[in-house]
C-alpha cells in the first residue's frame, strides 16, 4: 500500500504548463548501490566519513564494465539502508547526510576550450568510462559499450521524442539546457567525424522546436546540427521507429543501429557527456515529474539524485485518495509498478505516476486480433499468450518473443482487458531456457 500522507478532494489534472519547480537538495540522499547489470559494490568510504559534492565514493562491478557511484551532496556518510528501487524491488542505498554546503570535489575542475579541443576519441571514451555514463532514456545501458560498438558513424541522432503519455523530463531538459545538449553532440560529432547530427523532437512540441532552432541559428550555424521532426504516435521514441522517421532507414529485427552507421543517444545522455567532458561533473540532478490523478497537483521538478519520493510528495499536495492508489516508476506503458512509495529518485527515474485504480476486469480472449495489428515488432501476441498458457516451449520459441520491446501496446489495446504483455515477458523467459 502507498503511505497516506495527505488527502485532497480537488480532482487534479495533467500538467497544463511547462513550469518547473527547482527543489532544494534534501537533508539526506540515498545513493543507488548494486544494479542488476553491475551487482558487486566496492565502496571507498565508510560510515562517518566526510564526502564532497560530486566525489566518486565507490564503484559497481559488472561482468564487462564498471559503474562508479558519486555523492550528490557534500556531507557525512551514515550507512546503508533499504528502499524501493525503480524496478519496484527492495535494494540497498548509501545514506548521506547533507551539510548544505555543496562543497565541490577538488578534482572537479572544468577543462579549458583548448583542452577539450585536444581530446582524442580514446580520451573521450576514457572519460565516459570514468564517469560511468549510461543511457538516460530509461535503458541505463552503459554508453561506453554503445560508443565503442560504433566504428563508422554517418548519422548521430539525439532522441528527445519521449513518446509515452505523462512523460515530460526530456522536453523540460531541451527547453532549459539546449546548449549543453548541443555541446555534447559536437563532442560526438568531432570524435566520429560525422557531419549529420539531428535532435529528434515531436513536431507537436512547437515551443521546443522553435527554441532549439533559435539556439542553433544564434550560436551553432553551419555546425551540421539540425532538428528532426518526429510524428506523434507511440512508440515513436523506440529507436527503430525514430530512425525510420528521421533517416528513412529500416533497422531489421536483431540488428542494432550501429550496423547502419547510426549512433542514437538520449538528449539527457548527450548533456551528461558534455558535463563529464567539459566540467568533470557527474549527473547529480534530473528533471522528473510526479503525475497522475493520484496526486493533487502534478508538477515537473529539478530534483537532486538520491531524493526520496516522500520528501517531494508535499510539494504536489499529497494524495487524492486514502486508499486504492497505484504507483509506477516510468510511464504508463513501460513503467514498473512499485509496491509502496518508498522510492528514490535515482538517475533513471524521470517520472512517478500515481493514479486511482483504473483496472479493467479481464474477460476471455475473443481473438479480435487487435494485439497483432498493434504490435510494432510484428509479433502475434495472442498466439504467444496461448503458447505460454499451454507451456509449449517450442511453439513459444517459434513465435520469436525475444523481438518484443515491451512497449505495452498489446495490453493497452486488448479488447478483453488481458495483460497480454505480462504473457510476452513470461514467453521471453521460456524462450531463453
Ligand atoms: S509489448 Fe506487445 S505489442 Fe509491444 S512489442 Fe511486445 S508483443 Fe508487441
Ligand atoms: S487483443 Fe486481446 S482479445 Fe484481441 S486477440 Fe489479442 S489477446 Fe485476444
Amino acid at each position: 500500500m502507498i503511505a497516506k500522507i495527505k488527502t485532497i478532494d480537488k480532482v487534479p489534472h495533467l500538467l497544463s504548463s511547462r513550469e518547473t519547480v527547482t527543489l532544494d537538495a534534501p537533508a539526506f540522499v540515498y545513493l543507488t548501490l548494486e544494479l542488476p547489470r553491475a551487482p558487486k559494490v566496492e565502496l571507498f568510504v565508510k560510515e562517518g566519513d566526510h564526502v564532497y559534492f560530486c566525489q566518486k565514493i565507490g564503484v559497481r562491478h559488472g561482468s564487462s564494465f564498471d559503474l562508479p557511484i558519486f555523492s550528490t551532496v557534500s556531507g557525512q556518510v551514515l550507512g546503508i539502508e533499504k528502499h524501493t528501487s525503480s524496478s519496484g524491488k527492495p535494494a540497498n542505498f548509501l545514506k548521506v547526510q547533507n551539510d548544505f554546503k555543496d562543497e565541490l570535489d577538488p578534482e572537479a575542475k572544468p577543462r579549458t576550450a583548448e583542452e577539450i579541443a585536444a581530446l582524442t576519441k580514446e580520451d573521450v571514451f576514457n572519460i565516459v568510462n570514468d564517469f560511468g555514463l549510461t543511457g538516460l532514456g530509461g535503458s541505463g545501458f552503459p554508453t561506453i559499450i554503445k560508443l565503442k560498438s560504433s566504428e563508422k558513424v554517418d548519422h548521430i541522432l539525439l532522441n528527445g521524442v519521449e513518446c509515452e503519455p505523462y512523460l515530460n523530463s526530456d522536453q523540460t531538459l531541451m527547453l532549459n539546457h539546449a546548449k549543453e545538449i548541443i555541446e555534447g553532440a559536437l563532442i560526438l560529432q568531432k570524435i566520429y567525424d560525422c557531419k549529420d547530427v539531428r535532435i529528434c523532437v515531436k513536431g507537436i512540441h512547437q515551443d521546443i522546436v522553435d527554441h532549439l532552432n533559435e539556439v542553433l541559428a544564434a550560436d551553432y550555424k553551419d555546425s551540421g546540427v539540425t532538428v528532426a521532426l518526429m510524428k506523434n504516435f507511440y512508440p515513436q521514441g523506440w529507436e527503430v521507429a525514430e530512425i525510420k522517421t528521421a533517416l528513412n532507414i529500416e533497422v531489421a529485427s536483431g540488428k542494432l543501429p550501429f550496423a547502419y552507421g547510426v549512433l542514437n543517444l538520449n538528449v539527457a545522455t548527450a548533456m551528461s557527456l558534455y558535463r563529464a567532458v567539459a566540467l568533470r561533473l557527474p549527473m547529480v540532478e534530473r528533471y522528473a515529474t510526479i503525475n497522475g490523478d493520484g496526486v493533487a497537483a502534478p508538477k515537473d521538478f529539478l530534483v537532486r539524485i538520491g531524493t526520496l519520493f516522500t520528501d517531494v510528495l508535499p510539494v504536489v499536495g499529497g494524495y487524492t485518495a486514502e486508499e486504492g492508489l497505484r504507483m509506477s516508476v516510468g510511464g504508463p506503458m513501460m513503467g514498473s509498478t512499485v509496491p509502496n512509495d518508498d522510492v528514490v529518485f535515482s538517475d533513471l527515474v524521470t517520472n512517478v505516476l500515481v493514479t486511482k485504480d483504473h483496472t479493467v476486469a479481464e474477460s476471455p480472449c475473443i481473438r479480435c486480433g487487435s494485439c497483432v495489428l498493434s504490435c510494432p515488432t510484428h509479433l502475434e501476441p495472442v498466439l504467444i499468450m496461448e503458447a505460454v498458457k499451454s507451456n509449449d516451449r517450442d511453439r513459444v520459441k517459434a513465435l520469436k518473443p525475444l523481438s518484443c520491446v515491451e512497449c505495452g501496446l498489446c495490453t493497452y489495446v486488448c479488447t478483453s482487458g488481458i495483460r497480454v504483455t505480462d504473457y510476452i515477458r513470461r514467453a521471453k523467459i521460456l524462450a531463453k531456457l
